[in-house]
């Protein structure tokens, strides 16, 4: 086999989007190629090839048999044996390799962020060498060829730690006072920290003033990836894509915060402070209604099942249920996790059957599942009130249950959407944003932040009451904590998302309350879907450009006011769930007197 280093069509290390600028720029002609090693995958490579002036990209992978091939075609000793027969056979190209595209002289094929390709090929040398000890005999580049993956995992588990931005073991909170002794901090600045348990690596990146820790998953091939990005051999290979692309990350990783022991002090294990599992489950019960100066209209204490009869059953936290007292029946709805069915519960004491809501979640599917699902059932049980779906109990078994009171008009996008031709009127949808608001209002008393606000998770119990459900995604606030920031991104409703959650991954009431604008512009809309046709990407311009979703033509311009200002780019200047409660009712007020209408109705008649 031959050393396909002394090659100079070969270019190392560069991205695909590189060679395709390559080719172009030398002329793009029929049978111009370079040879190009897998960022991601070592020992992986890729035939890149001009013809009819586009550029197509082959995959050279190497079988287990130690020989390389494109797909399933003819193998050969390494890729320097698959070019050379393409120079002779198309063979399954569109054409035969006709003009190599060379390095510049003096030019060696790309290696890896900080570590040229010599220092790596010097190191991976040394591994075989230590290989050779042990009996391996044959030349070192056919056994780095052969072996790459594995001898390239054993070098960079050895260069890793002697990279600048290597930090070795390192709490969250000391990574970021060592980036934070570097203020002001540039976009892209970068460390990467061993977590606690072993072989699980956290990248640190600087982007507006703000640290964010990106996770690196790592999989039963001891493979490297971010939440379901890339996967890489080494955090080498982690490190050099990302500073060549953000690839999903705020920004590319560009300056490494250098490992310099000196310049940093621990932090005493004494000052980290434990904070309470939920701390907003205080033992004082906090009232939160729409209040007795309300027109009957709006008043809606009378209706059946809002004096629950789970209420108070939250006391000892999360009840658990005996998976014989649940019979579940037909599908009410799905989500995320599983389905959630309509169930029949037989009371402990009474043995009494109630209706309820069951969400059944696959626990074995995903790992963690069971952790989330509790900490949603831990969330509910600290929450006793008339406009928020009470936690039955936990059934754990599996599949696992989460078992809650039922709304059996479902959600509430889809309870207008069918009532669109005036089955009911903007003010009766106006009194059940009232209710969402009395809610939500609830919450922030309680230091709760649900940060999945949608039409879609307020449930309707008869159509003049309604629920907010889904605490999947909700948090309490630690003591002395004002916000969530969340450590990685998720799969987010963006369109419901206010600024600071997109680019700061920061939550708090006053992002539920951005939320709560756009829950009700799409109630006023009866449903419609909020910036229909937008990408995320094309909403954050329109949002930073101070464009807004249009008022809803059953809307007052005065709700409207109140939609715009839970939409203030700064969270500041957002209202608080009290205040907008407080502005609610006195709108509610006026509307009923037929003070406020929306315009359309002011239009001009036809006849
Ligand atoms: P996810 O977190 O997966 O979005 P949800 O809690 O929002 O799950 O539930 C998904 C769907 O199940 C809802 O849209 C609704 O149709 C139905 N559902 C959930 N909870 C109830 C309930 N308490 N009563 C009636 N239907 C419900
Ligand atoms: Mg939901």
């Amino acid at each position: 086999m031959k050393d396909i280093n002394l090659e100079q069509w070969f270019h190392g290390r560069i991205l695909r989007e590189e060679a395709e600028a390559l080719l172009q720029r030398n002329g793009c002609g029929d049978g111009l190629f370079l040879v190009r090693e897998m960022t991601n995958l070592a020992g992986d490579y890729a035939l890149s090839l001009a013809f009819g002036g586009i550029k197509y990209h082959y995959q050279i992978t190497r079988h287990s048999d130690g020989r390389v091939a494109i797909e399933e075609g003819q193998r050969f000793e390494g890729p320097v044996e698959l070019v050379a027969h393409h120079f002779t056979a198309q063979d399954g190209l569109l054409t035969k390799l006709r003009r190599p595209l060379l390095r510049e002289r003096n030019v060696e094929p790309m290696g890896y962020k900080g570590v040229t390709h010599a220092e790596m090929e010097a190191a991976r040398r040394q591994a075989v060498a230590s290989l050779a000890s042990m009996g391996f005999r044959g030349e070192p580049h056919e056994a780095i060829a052969k072996f790459r993956r594995q001898v390239e995992q054993i070098v960079g588990a050895v260069i890793q730690t002697k990279q600048p931005w290597f930090h070795g073991k390192l709490t969250r909170v000391d990574a970021e006072k060592r980036m934070n002794q570097h203020l002001p901090l540039k976009d892209g600045c970068f460390l990467v920290r061993e977590r606690d348990q072993q072989g699980s690596y956290a990248v640190c990146l600087a982007h507006r003033q703000t640290v964010f820790h990106y996770l690196l998953d790592i999989d039963v091939d001891s493979l490297l990836s971010i939440s379901n990005g890339r996967k890489f051999d080494t955090l080498l290979a982690v490190v050099d894509h990302y500073s060549r692309k953000p690839d999903g990350l705020l920004c590319p990783l560009t300056d490494p915060i250098p490992n310099d022991e000196q310049l940093y002090e621990p932090t005493p294990v004494a000052s980290k402070v434990a904070l309470p599992d939920v701390p907003g489950s205080g033992r004082h019960k906090v009232v939160v209604s729409i209040g007795d100066d309300m027109p009957d209209f709006f008043r809606v204490d009378k209706e059946p099942g809002f004096q629950s009869i789970f209420s108070e059953s939250s006391d000892q936290g999360v009840f658990e249920i005996t998976p014989s007292a649940i019979s579940t029946e037909d599908q009410l709805g799905s989500g995320n996790f599983g389905s959630v069915l309509l169930g029949t519960y037989s009371l402990p004491r009474t043995r009494k059957r109630v209706q309820v809501a069951v969400k059944m979640l696959k626990v074995d599917d995903v790992p963690n599942q069971r952790d989330e699902i509790l900490r949603e059932a831990q969330t509910m049980a600290g929450l006793d009130h008339p406009h928020i779906v009470r936690l039955v109990g936990v059934v754990k078994s599996n599949p696992m249950m989460l078992v809650m009171e039922i709304a059996h008009l479902g959600p509430l996008h889809k309870f207008l959407r069918k009532r669109k031709n005036r089955e009911i009127t903007w003010l009766e949808v106006l009194s059940l944003m009232l209710q969402v608001a009395v809610g939500m209002a609830y919450l922030e008393e309680k230091r709760f932040v649900h940060r999945d606000l949608a039409a879609r998770n307020v449930l309707c119990v008869t159509p003049r009451f309604c629920k907010i459900s889904d605490f999947g995604m909700s948090r309490a606030l630690g003591l002395g904590n004002d916000y969530y920031r969340a450590e990685v991104a998720g799969r987010w409703p963006l369109k419901w998302y206010a600024p600071e959650c997109i680019y700061f991954f920061k939550f708090d009431t006053k992002s539920d309350v951005w939320s709560y604008g756009v829950t009700l512009w799409e109630a006023l809309s009866f449903g419609d879907k909020p910036y229909f046709g937008r990408k995320g990407t094309e909403i954050l311009r329109m949002l930073e450009d101070g464009e807004r979703l249009d008022c809803p033509a059953a809307c007052p311009p005065e709700v409207y006011q109140l939609m715009t200002k839970c939409w203030s780019f700064e969270s500041i200047n957002r209202p608080s769930f009290k205040q907008v409660l407080r502005e609610l009712k006195s709108l509610c007020k006026r509307a009923h007197k037929g003070e406020i209408r929306p315009a359309d109705l002011y239009l001009p008649m036809r006849h």
